[in-house]
């Protein structure tokens, strides 16, 4: 991104929002070579993420699967929609911003937990026990002692 003023190539990102279409992100750079500030508008790049499932088999990420999982996790308890759909944005940006292009579907499983840890205790022991496929009623039981520990 080369500097308007005086051409140099760096520059760093003060501030990024997106804009309304959301396509495109507004960011703020100012130039590492004479400090002045411009403003760009940049195309979000967004390749698809390939998980990889248990039998190896490959499938494109689908956002709306987790989406319905978290949901799932959530039901009767006091989250919101715009809860569930930030932490999915979120996971899903962790995922563009990794250099890997296949991801394992175990992976997308611990960051989705990670995500409930911090919404709903209650929904993350759902989650975990259907993700973790817990081998027994004990193992179910440690998870939820240290979790109400806590
Ligand atoms: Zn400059």
């Amino acid at each position: 991104m080369k500097c308007p003023f005086c051409g140099f190539e760096e520059s760093k990102v003060v501030d990024s929002r997106p804009t309304d279409e959301g396509a495109r992100i507004r960011r703020r750079r100012e130039c590492l070579k004479c400090e002045k500030r411009f403003t760009t508008y940049e195309i979000i790049e967004t390749l698809p993420i390939i998980v990889i499932k248990k039998d190896s088999s490959r499938q494109q990420f689908d956002r709306d699967k987790l989406v319905n999982g978290l949901l799932r996790a959530c039901e009767k308890r006091p989250v919101s929609i715009q809860t569930i759909e930030k932490a999915v944005d979120d996971i899903e940006m962790q995922l563009q911003n990794s250099l890997d292009r296949e991801v394992k579907s175990e992976k997308i499983g611990e960051l989705a937990m990670e995500k409930l840890k911090e919404i709903d205790e209650v929904a993350y022991v759902r989650f975990a026990s259907v993700y973790r496929r817990f081998q027994d009623v004990s193992t179910f039981m440690e998870e939820l002692n240290t979790l109400l520990k806590k």
